[in-house]
């Protein structure tokens, strides 16, 4: 059963992402050589909470984070600690809100200091395919649309798409129907209808797409120890198509003009 959220349930919606991307826009201009995985977290948790927020990963199924911090070869669900930052790490954010009982949900990767170009390479084509899966999210559409145009750009780069994890329904539970793979064929699994969420997001791999989980039975690794990256958006689907929740009002601002030029364009 995939709840179709009323537009008063997407204004909160709404409410909780512009807390969710407000606070990893922050998180992402304080991370720097140096900075511990901790002291982002403490700042992501102080951070959400004066915005109105409550973490939405804080406590969940026994998590010790407000955000995830995922470090190179770490793929999710890496737990902040002492670990400091160094040059040429690829540091993934994956990070969550609730206001008013409602759920947001988002991630990036973020380059620390100089990184190679191979993981520069995997963030650019990672990012990218998020967004030729949210391209995809029009009523009508199958849900295994996104996946197939993920895993498309994706494996067009030389790189892997993760099996075992993949994206979710998000709404007044973290995690909710359907499953969202960032693989598949087209034209397989629910159909879209306007009102439903998704968080989309590609975890994408250099090497194999194979990962592992570490004794600490959370942080997952990639099963080469090569490098992972991750981008993630809550979405909800409209009835032309989709809107982003998780941008900021800046971003919210821009796409709107964007959009609007595009129109005057006849686009
Ligand atoms: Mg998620």
């Amino acid at each position: 059963m995939i709840a179709c959220k009323t537009p008063a349930e997407i204004d909160k919606m709404r409410a909780s992402a512009h807390v969710t991307a407000r606070t990893l826009h922050e998180l992402k201009h304080a991370v720097r050589p140096g900075v511990t995985t901790g002291e982002l977290d403490a700042r992501a948790r102080e951070r959400i909470r004066a915005l109105g927020g409550e973490p939405a990963f804080l406590g969940y199924q026994g998590f010790s984070g407000s955000i995830c911090s995922s470090v190179n070869d770490e793929v999710v669900h890496g737990i902040p600690g002492d670990r400091a930052l160094k040059d040429g790490d690829l540091l993934k954010i994956d990070i969550g809100s609730r206001v008013d009982g409602w759920y947001s949900d988002m991630a990036c990767s973020v380059p620390v200091g100089d990184v190679s170009d191979e993981g520069l390479t995997l963030l650019r084509v990672t990012e990218a395919a998020l967004y030729e899966g949210i391209a995809r999210v029009r009523p009508g559409a199958h849900v295994s649309d996104i996946g197939h145009a993920v895993q498309a750009h994706v494996e067009k780069h030389g790189f892997s798409v993760v099996r075992a994890l993949v994206g979710h329904g998000i709404g007044a539970s973290l995690h909710e129907d359907p499953p969202v793979p960032n693989f598949g064929q087209k034209g397989m699994g629910p159909v879209l209808r306007p009102g439903m969420a998704l968080a989309i997001e590609p975890m994408v791999n250099a090497g194999t797409w194979r990962i592992e989980t570490k004794p600490d039975q959370w942080t997952v690794v990639t099963a080469d120890g090569r490098l992972s990256a991750h981008f993630e958006h809550t979405v909800v689907v409209t009835e032309s198509g989709c809107e982003i929740l998780t941008v900021t009002e800046e971003q919210r601002h821009e796409l709107e003009r964007a959009n609007l030029h595009a129109a005057r364009r006849g686009k």
